[in-house]
């Protein structure tokens, strides 16, 4: 329906926390995808929010 679904960042930078929350819809996932794949910053963001994750987690332990 929606022709070029083009994420904001800021709407990629809510998806990519919500991954670690649940997973995402098809729809989701391939809007992010294609963002992250445009989009330096977010790749960026993406990593540090992982490693983040990780270290927190890690912590917990
Ligand atoms: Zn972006």
């Amino acid at each position: 329906m929606a022709d070029e679904v083009e994420l904001s960042c800021r709407e990629a930078a809510r998806l990519i926390s919500i991954t670690f929350e649940r997973v995402l819809t098809e729809e989701e996932s391939v809007q992010l995808k294609f963002h992250l794949g445009d989009c330096d910053d977010c790749q960026h963001y993406e990593v540090q929010l992982k490693f983040l994750h990780e270290a927190a987690a890690r912590y917990r332990r």
